[in-house]
């Protein structure tokens, strides 16, 4: 809901912008008694929009880690920066503390099963338990109800949330992180490929994933991109 509003408050920000300008436009007295076109004001409220920052969204699977979630959620909030984290159940539940610390700071929690497991693979019923409990133990410690899941290996078919209503969210950026434990090749990876509206999928698990991670939002932020939460990216 925050967020939303925050959306809102930017948007009508532009548009009091845009009238300003068109004011200051129409009162300068530059073009006499010109009155300005709705073409004119549509290329107003249009140039208002493009200067509003790049959206990209960091997001982290298979957390929360007990030494690397924390280091990497220090880094976030000396930058000002929100993320999105897919948390496994058994981790939540292992490290209850990190999980709530995540919330208070403001980013978004999503689901990522139980155990890690292939939800194709499962019965309705074990899909569901998978799911479910996950959910359930996550809201019992910050006190919200999980819309959103990544499934792991980005395993899903229609349906197969047995009409839990869990919104699946994929990835556009994937920075194969776990295959190395080098920063620096990770952050290039990211970095060549980063576009606007992207959500790139990391892994907390990884302590070169956590350095790598902030590496690359202090480059992208230099670039003149915005840290969303992937829900901000999915909404219509
Ligand atoms: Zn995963």
């Amino acid at each position: 809901m925050r967020r939303k509003m925050k959306g809102t408050a930017v948007f009508l920000l532009g548009m009091m912008l845009g009238t300003a300008l068109m004011h200051m436009d129409s009162g300068g007295g530059a073009r006499g008694a010109d009155i300005q076109t709705s073409a004119e004001k549509t290329a107003v409220e249009k140039e208002g929009l493009e200067q509003e920052p790049r959206k990209i969204a960091l997001t982290f699977d298979d957390g929360p880690h007990p030494v690397y979630t924390p280091k990497l959620l220090d880094g976030l909030k000396e930058r000002g920066i929100t993320a999105t984290f897919f948390l496994i159940g058994r981790n939540a539940e292992a490290y209850p503390d990190v999980v709530r610390r995540i919330y208070e700071e403001g980013h978004l929690i999503g689901n990522h099963t139980y155990s890690h497991v292939r939800l194709s693979d499962l019965t309705e019923e074990e899909v569901r338990r998978e799911v479910e409990q996950t959910s359930n133990l996550i809201e019992e410690l910050v006190g919200e109800p999980l819309i959103y899941i990544r499934p792991p290996f980005g395993d899903w078919k229609e349906d197969i949330d047995c009409g839990m209503g869990v919104i699946p969210v994929w990835w556009t950026v994937d920075s194969r992180d776990w295959e190395t434990g080098n920063a620096a090749e990770i952050v290039k990876r990211v970095v060549t490929q980063a576009e606007e509206n992207d959500i790139i999928l990391m892994h907390d698990w990884y302590e070169s994933s956590v350095d790598a991670a902030l590496q690359i939002a202090d480059i992208l932020e230099q670039q003149g991109y915005e840290f969303v939460t992937a829900e901000e990216l999915i909404l219509p």
